[in-house]
C-alpha cells in the first residue's frame, strides 16, 4: 500500500481528468527532455514527408515523466488515430490478434506497461511489428494448424517503466528506443507554470520554486501538487498560492522542508538503524512498501537529492542522511527529555 496519494504511481480517477487536462497536445508544449524530443521530431517530419507510419517507438521512464502523453503527441502530430490497450489488459493472444486485425494503415496502437505482456503475446507482437502479418492457431490437437493473416502497416508505441524486463528480440523491433529522464527543477518550474495557468489557481515565483523542488522531477506529481495548493488556496487563501500557503500546505500533505514524506523518512531511519548495506527487500519489509514501489517511486528521490547510495551490496545512507538522522534525533531528545 502506498501511503502517500500525492506520490501514487498511477493515476486516480479524479487525476485522469486532471493528467487529460493539463496533457500538452502538441510537440511544441512538451517542457524538457530535449533530446528525446528532438529525435521525435525528426522521425515524424521524416514520416510525414514519405508519407509513412512512423517507426515503432518504445518510451521507457519512471511513471507520470510524459510517456502516455508523449504517445499521444506522436499519433496526433503524425495525423494517426490511437488505439490504447494495456499489457495487463491483453490477457489472450486473441485479445491482441483482434486489436491488430482491425488496425488501418497508419494507425497507432499505444500498449501502455508493455513489460507486463505474457510471453504468448510478446511474439505475436513482434511478428506483427516486424512483418506485418500474425498467425492464428485454428483448431487443437493434431489438425491444429497456424493461418497467417496480413495486417495493416500500423506503429506500435510501447510504454514501459521496467525496458530491463523487455526480451532482446522484442525490443530490436522498435526504430526508436527512448528513455524518459526526471525533470530538472528549471523544467518543473515551467510545467507548474502552465498548470497554475490553466487550473485558475496563481501562483508567485516562490511557491512555484518550492513545488518544483519537492516535485521528485516527476509532471505527473508537480501537477498533483498544484491541485491540492489550489483547493488550500480556495478554502483558506483567498485563491491565490503565495510561499506562505505553499509552505504550510505541502506540511500538511506529509511533505517537510526537504520535500521527504514520511516513507522516505523511515527509509532513511531503516537504513540508519542497519549501519549496513541494505538489501531492496529489506528495505521494502522495513517500510511496508512493495520493493517495484520504493525503487520507482522513494529512490530515485533519495538518489537524486543525495540521502541514499546504491552500491552492489545494496543501498547505504550519505553523510547528508546520517547528518539528518542525528539532527532528528538530538531534536526528539530535546522535545521529549
Ligand atoms: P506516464 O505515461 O509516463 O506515466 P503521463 O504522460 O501520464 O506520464 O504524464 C503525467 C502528467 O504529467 C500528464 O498530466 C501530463 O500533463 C504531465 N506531463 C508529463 N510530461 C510533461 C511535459 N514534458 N510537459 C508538461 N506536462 C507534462
Amino acid at each position: 500500500m502506498n501511503s502517500e496519494p500525492v506520490l501514487d504511481r498511477t493515476p486516480d480517477s479524479t487525476d485522469r481528468g486532471l493528467d487529460q487536462a493539463l496533457r500538452p497536445r502538441m510537440l511544441d508544449e512538451f517542457v524538457g527532455q530535449p533530446g528525446l524530443v528532438a529525435n521525435l521530431r525528426v522521425a515524424i517530419q521524416a514520416a510525414r514527408a514519405r508519407g509513412e507510419p512512423l517507426d515503432h517507438v518504445l518510451l521507457s521512464g519512471l511513471p507520470g515523466l510524459g510517456k502516455t502523453t508523449l504517445a499521444h503527441i506522436l499519433a496526433r502530430e503524425t495525423g494517426a488515430a490511437m488505439h490504447v490497450t494495456s499489457g495487463p489488459a491483453l490477457g489472450k493472444p486473441g485479445d491482441l490478434a483482434g486489436l491488430l486485425t482491425n488496425l488501418a494503415v497508419g494507425d497507432v496502437l499505444f500498449v501502455d506497461e508493455i513489460h507486463r505482456l505474457g510471453a504468448a503475446i510478446e511474439e505475436l507482437l513482434y511478428a506483427a511489428m516486424e512483418d506485418y502479418a500474425i498467425d492464428i492457431m485454428i483448431d487443437s490437437g493434431p489438425s491444429a494448424r497456424s493461418v497467417r493473416v496480413p495486417i495493416k502497416r500500423f506503429t506500435l508505441i510501447g510504454a514501459t517503466t521496467r525496458e530491463g524486463m523487455l526480451s532482446a528480440p522484442f525490443r530490436s523491433r522498435f526504430g526508436f528506443l527512448e528513455k524518459l529522464e526526471l525533470y530538472p527543477p528549471a523544467q518543473l518550474e515551467s510545467i507548474i507554470r502552465r498548470s497554475s495557468g490553466h487550473l485558475g489557481c496563481p501562483m508567485d515565483d516562490a511557491s512555484v520554486r518550492r513545488v518544483a523542488r519537492v516535485a521528485r522531477g516527476t509532471p505527473r506529481i508537480a501537477n498533483r501538487l498544484v491541485k491540492r495548493l489550489r483547493d488550500f488556496a480556495q478554502v483558506e487563501g483567498g485563491g491565490t498560492v503565495n510561499a506562505e500557503l505553499a509552505e504550510t500546505s505541502l506540511r500538511r500533505l506529509g511533505i517537510d522542508q526537504n520535500g521527504l514524506v514520511e516513507t522516505d523518512r523511515r527509509i532513511i531511519q531503516a537504513l540508519g538503524r542497519s549501519g549496513l548495506p541494505v538489501g531492496l527487500k529489506t528495505v521494502a519489509v522495513a517500510v511496508g512498501e512493495d520493493e517495484e514501489t520504493v525503487e520507482d517511486v522513494y529512490e530515485p528521490f533519495l538518489l537524486t537529492e543525495g540521502w541514499i547510495t546504491r552500491t552492489p551490496r545494496g543501498r547505504r545512507l550519505t553523510e547528508r542522511a546520517v547528518k539528518w538522522l542525528e539532527d532528528t534525533k538530538r531534536g526528539a531528545d530535546t522535545l521529549f527529555g
